[in-house]
C-alpha cells in the first residue's frame, strides 16, 4: 500500500517524463525578465522531487509563477510543470492570505458590494489620494486602473428582459457568465444571448453560479475555491441533465479554471461534464462549420482589429475558434498579434510587489500593437483586456462583442429558422 501511494505521488502531474531540455525556460515569461525565479524546469518537476522527500524544500519564490502554462504549451513530454508549482503552493505554503488577496480573490463579494454605489466606486478608484492609499496600506499599486463596476448587474437585467424571452426556442445553452459579465460588464452577457437567440439557441443561466475560483487558487484560498468549484459542477450537471447542449463562457480563463484547474488542482471530479464546458466561440464556429448555423453580416461594418491570444486560450489549443468566426465577418481587417503573454495574470498584476514585474512581461506585447495601431485589440480574456487597455491605451473587446456588432440579426434570424 505504501509502495503504491508512492508511485502515485511520483507521477504526479507527469513529473518523471521530464528529460532536463529546459525548452520550458525558454518559453517562460517571468524568467524572461525576473533573475531572481528559480524557472519552471526548476521550480516544477526538478523540486518536486525534493518536496516530495521533505516540505522544507518548498519555496515561497513560486509565488512569482504567473500560471500562464505557456511552459506546458512548450514542454515536448507532456509535464504539467505549471500545475506542479500550483499544487506544490497549495500544498506546502505557510503564507497566510492578508486583507489585500482576500478581497482581491473575492470577486462575487466585492462585486456585490460595489455595483450598489458603482457610480462612487468608480470615482472613488481613480481618484490619487484613493490610489495612494490603496498603494501604501493594501499594497495595490497605484499605477493599475481598476474595471470599472456596472451599476446593474448582468443577471439582473437578464431576469428583467431575457428571460421569459427564451421560453420560444427549442435548443438552448447555459451560459456560464463569470464576475467581469455580471459585476463590471454586463453588455459582453447580452451580446452573447443576441448572437445565440439569432442562432435559433436559447440561453439559460446556471442555477446559482459562483465565481470559478481562479482569482482564489492564485492567492492561496484553493479551500474555497473548491467549495465554489463543487457548486459550479453541481449546477453544471444539473443544466447538462436537462438537456442544454453545452454550457458557454466568454472568458477562456473561467473555461480553462473549470475544464482543467478543477481536476487538477482541486481534486473535483468534472470528467462527466468536462467536455461540455466550452468557450462560446468555439461552440458558435462548430455549429457553423457543420453547417447547424449560419451568420449573416452587416455590409457597412467595418473594423481594423489584431488578435491577442491570451495564455489559457493557448493551453486549451482554442485560439483557432475566435480567430476563424472573426475572419468569417467580411468587414473585419484581421491581424494576428505574436503570442506572449500581457503580465497582468489576474489578481497578480494589481500587487504592489508585481506590478513592474507585470508590465516589463507585457512590454513586448505592447509595442507591437502600438507599432500596428489597430482599431481594437480582441481578446477572450477580460484581464488581459484591463492590462492592454490600461498599457496601450488602444480599446479591447471580446470576439463574441465584436460578432455581435457585425451581426445582421434579422438575417441571421432567417437564416437559422
Ligand atoms: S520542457 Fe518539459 S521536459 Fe523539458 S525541462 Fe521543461 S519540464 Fe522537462
Ligand atoms: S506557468 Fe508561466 S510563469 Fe509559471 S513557470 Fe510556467 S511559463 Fe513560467
Amino acid at each position: 500500500m505504501a509502495e503504491e501511494t508512492q508511485i502515485k505521488s511520483i507521477s504526479r502531474h507527469n513529473l518523471e517524463q521530464c528529460l532536463k531540455c529546459s525548452i520550458c525556460t525558454v518559453y517562460c515569461p517571468v524568467s524572461a525578465v525576473e533573475p531572481t525565479y528559480p524557472g519552471p524546469k526548476q521550480s516544477g518537476p526538478d523540486q518536486e522531487r525534493y518536496r516530495l522527500k521533505d516540505a522544507k524544500f518548498f519555496s515561497e519564490s513560486l509565488k512569482m509563477c504567473l500560471n500562464c502554462k505557456r511552459c506546458e504549451v512548450a514542454c515536448p513530454e507532456g509535464v504539467r510543470i505549471g500545475d506542479l508549482i500550483q499544487a506544490a503552493r497549495i500544498d506546502y505554503s505557510t503564507h497566510t492570505p492578508g486583507l489585500r488577496d482576500r478581497m482581491l480573490a473575492n470577486t462575487d463579494f466585492m462585486g456585490t458590494l460595489a455595483n450598489k454605489v458603482a457610480p462612487l466606486v468608480n470615482f472613488s478608484l481613480g481618484l490619487k489620494p484613493a490610489k495612494a492609499v490603496l498603494h501604501t496600506v493594501m499594497k495595490i499599486d497605484k499605477h493599475r486602473t481598476f474595471p470599472a463596476y456596472s451599476a446593474q448587474k448582468f443577471e439582473t437585467w437578464f431576469n428583467k428582459h431575457a428571460r421569459e424571452k427564451q421560453r420560444e426556442y427549442k435548443r438552448f445553452v447555459s451560459f456560464f457568465h463569470g464576475c467581469y459579465v455580471n459585476y463590471n460588464y454586463p453588455q459582453l452577457g447580452k451580446d452573447l444571448v443576441k448572437i445565440m437567440n439569432a442562432c435559433g439557441y436559447g440561453v439559460h443561466l446556471l442555477e446559482k453560479e459562483k465565481c470559478c475560483g481562479v482569482a482564489l487558487i492564485a492567492n492561496g484560498l484553493s479551500g474555497q475555491a473548491r467549495r465554489q468549484g463543487l457548486n459550479n459542477m453541481k449546477a453544471i450537471r444539473k443544466s447538462i441533465t436537462a438537456n442544454d447542449e453545452a454550457v458557454v463562457t466568454t472568458s477562456s480563463t473561467c473555461t480553462f479554471t473549470m475544464r482543467d484547474e478543477y481536476k487538477e488542482l482541486l481534486n473535483i471530479e468534472n470528467s462527466d461534464v468536462r467536455s461540455h464546458i466550452t468557450l462560446a466561440t468555439r461552440f458558435l464556429y462548430r455549429l457553423i462549420d457543420e453547417g447547424k448555423v449560419k451568420l449573416a453580416f452587416r455590409p457597412d461594418y467595418h473594423l481594423k482589429v489584431a488578435y491577442h491570444s491570451a495564455c489559457h486560450m493557448e493551453r486549451m489549443g482554442w485560439v483557432v475558434y475566435s480567430t476563424e468566426l472573426l475572419k468569417l465577418i467580411p468587414g473585419i481587417d484581421f491581424m494576428m498579434l505574436e503570442s506572449q503573454c500581457c503580465g497582468i495574470a489576474g489578481t497578480y498584476g494589481f500587487k504592489r510587489e508585481n506590478y513592474e514585474r507585470a508590465q516589463q512581461i507585457g512590454e513586448g506585447l505592447f509595442r507591437q500593437i502600438k507599432e500596428v495601431a489597430p482599431d481594437c485589440v480582441a481578446t477572450d480574456c477580460e484581464t488581459c483586456k484591463w492590462q492592454i487597455e490600461m498599457s496601450t491605451g488602444v480599446p479591447v473587446m471580446n470576439p463574441i462583442s465584436i460578432l455581435a456588432d457585425a451581426l445582421d440579426v434579422e438575417q441571421t434570424r432567417k437564416l437559422n429558422s
